[in-house]
């Protein structure tokens, strides 16, 4: 199975002042640090003092420009780059501690061979001209003290001509990988596809998992027994969701946790063909399938629970699940 988790368009987030601060900073083609109470200096920056969680970076006075160039802490040698490496040639990720800095930032250093690396090396960051308030703004690091001069930036074409300071930012957001099922995986697989829900009992408690476990997670024990279960349940606790996220039905939409009859552990799932408002807590609940000639070996098949129209179960019958 290839699975591939992905935010189409990317993960967009706040930086918060200290971080945007620093990012703001390398778009200028400047690296900052900010200075702790005992007078060190970290790059990068973070908000808060790493030992005594006080607050970094609030007044002008923290900040401290470092730089730009530094010399290497620490460094790795990567032979073979992949596709999302910073450099499409050999070169070594390095920790590199900036003049004037007490802590190192993690970047690459194009140094053209192993041979040329080495921990105390002097390196200075290769800028790129379109910069956009990012670690990328720094297309790497080379050997040597380097120019002194930025390239002057060129804005992104649908940047504003008056840059604000950096605040939010927009992060790719892909993982793509394979994951091999396993007997137990398979068999709970091989059920979703002919729209039968299974779990696994332990043979010690008596418990039954689902989506199943190998082992009991109290025991310790292999749980090898197969129990079919049916698609009814109670709804144990739920969260109305109103941020919009790739994959996920249109907001607002309900997740939350179905205990099927006859399971000793609840399971996550979607809810719907239910008004938001009415949806409550011991709420007794049904799948809803994908019709048969659209099944695929995907837990997709089902598509979410919907209400019985049964009465409510008392809160009492099922708190040990939630
Ligand atoms: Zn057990």
């Amino acid at each position: 199975m290839v699975h591939v988790l992905e935010f189409p368009g990317g993960y967009t987030r706040s930086t918060g002042p200290v971080i945007g601060r620093f990012l703001t900073g390398l778009r200028s083609g400047r690296l900052f640090g900010v200075r702790m109470p005992d007078g060190r200096v970290l790059v990068p920056p973070t908000e808060y003092d790493p030992q005594t969680a006080a607050a970094l970076g609030t007044a002008d006075e923290d900040w401290v420009e470092v730089g730009p160039a530094g010399t290497v802490t620490t460094w790795i040698w990567v032979d073979d780059p992949r596709p999302d490496h910073p450099l499409d040639r050999p070169f070594a990720w390095a920790l590199i501690r900036p003049d004037g800095a007490d802590t190192a930032l993690l970047h690459a250093v194009d140094s053209g061979s192993k041979a040329a690396m080495a921990t105390g090396m002097r390196v200075h960051p290769t800028w790129r001209a379109e910069r956009t308030g990012a670690v990328k703004d720094i297309a790497c690091f080379a050997p040597g003290e380097g120019p002194a001069e930025v390239p002057a930036l060129v804005p992104a074409p649908d940047g504003e001509a008056e840059l604000e300071p950096v605040s939010m930012v927009t992060l790719p957001h892909r993982l793509e990988y394979r994951l091999r099922g396993g007997t137990v995986w398979n068999h709970f697989i091989d059920g979703m596809a002919v729209g039968q829900i299974r779990g696994t009992r332990c043979a010690k408690c008596g418990k039954v998992f689902v989506p199943p476990r190998g082992a009991c997670p109290g025991d310790g024990v292999p749980a090898t027994e197969w129990v079919d279960l049916p698609d009814t349940g109670v709804l144990t606790t739920f969260a109305v969701n109103n941020v919009p996220a790739a994959g996920a039905p249109e907001v607002p939409f309900i997740s939350g946790y179905v205990l099927l009859d006859g399971a000793d552990i609840a399971m996550l799932a979607l809810v719907s063909d239910v008004p938001w408002q009415e949806v409550r807590i011991g709420m007794r609940v049904r799948g809803v399938w994908v019709p048969d000639a659209e099944r695929t070996r995907s837990v997709k098949n089902l598509k979410w629970f919907a209400p019985t129209g049964e009465p409510d179960v008392p809160f009492e019958q099922f708190e040990e699940y939630v």
